[in-house]
């Protein structure tokens, strides 16, 4: 029987994030822990009722979970759902926000710099592994943060962008120095661009990453 979810590809080569985030960083992060996460869900959903369910309807229905099967189902699946979601967030080249992105960040921020200052903080304010967030939420943009493998999707809260702040998205290159992680990382590679776009689709929260990680070929 063949895999029902497949690792995405990376949106950029490995080494192009560089010096921001090193190539060695790229590899293990994405071959050994997203791959993991992806063979991992695999193993768990095979024959259970969230076969053949699609990533984003596996976290939503799993977010709550009481079960400890399920509790794993949810970690792995939002695992792999906010490392799409990560990468996708990243790009060498540099992106400005843009149209109405632009004008939603001045209303609700005042300044890029405002917003940026804000989803640093909440990176470093993030006690262990987690995420920062940047979501569009009741009319406006808003920062969150989340611990472990939670994510705003699993409420249907639409992102916009994500950084991961656990320690393997950064220990190599920058060591203990989140903020120093998280500094380089907002100020050079977010991808504004894909921001926009998330922004953009009005019609379903989810639907940011929904292209990302695809369904094996039935
Ligand atoms: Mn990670």
């Amino acid at each position: 029987m063949s895999a029902q979810f497949t690792l995405a590809p990376l949106p950029w080569n490995e080494k192009a994030l560089e010096p921001v985030i090193s190539a060695r960083t790229i590899s293990l992060h994405y071959h050994k822990h997203h791959q993991t996460y992806v063979d991992t869900l695999n193993k768990l959903v095979e024959k259970t009722q969230f076969a053949g369910m699609k990533l984003e309807e596996i976290v939503q229905a799993t977010a709550a979970a009481t079960d400890d099967k399920e509790k794993k189902i949810f970690n792995n699946a939002a695992q792999v759902w906010n490392h799409d979601f990560y990468w996708r967030s990243l790009t060498p080249g540099k992106t400005e926000p843009s149209g109405k992105l632009a004008s939603a960040i001045t209303r609700d921020f005042g300044a890029v710099s405002t917003l940026i200052s804000e989803l640093a903080e909440a990176g470093k304010d993030q006690f262990g592994s987690g995420w920062a967030w940047l979501v569009a939420k009741d009319g406006k943009l808003a920062i969150e943060k989340t611990a472990d493998a939670q994510t705003p999707m699993a409420k249907g809260v639409k992102c916009l962008l994500t950084v991961d702040v656990w320690e393997h998205a950064y220990y190599l290159d920058y060591q203990n120095a989140r903020p120093k992680y998280l500094e380089a990382v907002l100020g050079k590679i977010l991808n504004w661009d894909f921001a926009a776009a998330n922004l953009g689709q009005q019609d379903d929260a989810t639907a940011g990453a929904g292209a990302g990680t695809r369904a094996a070929a039935e």
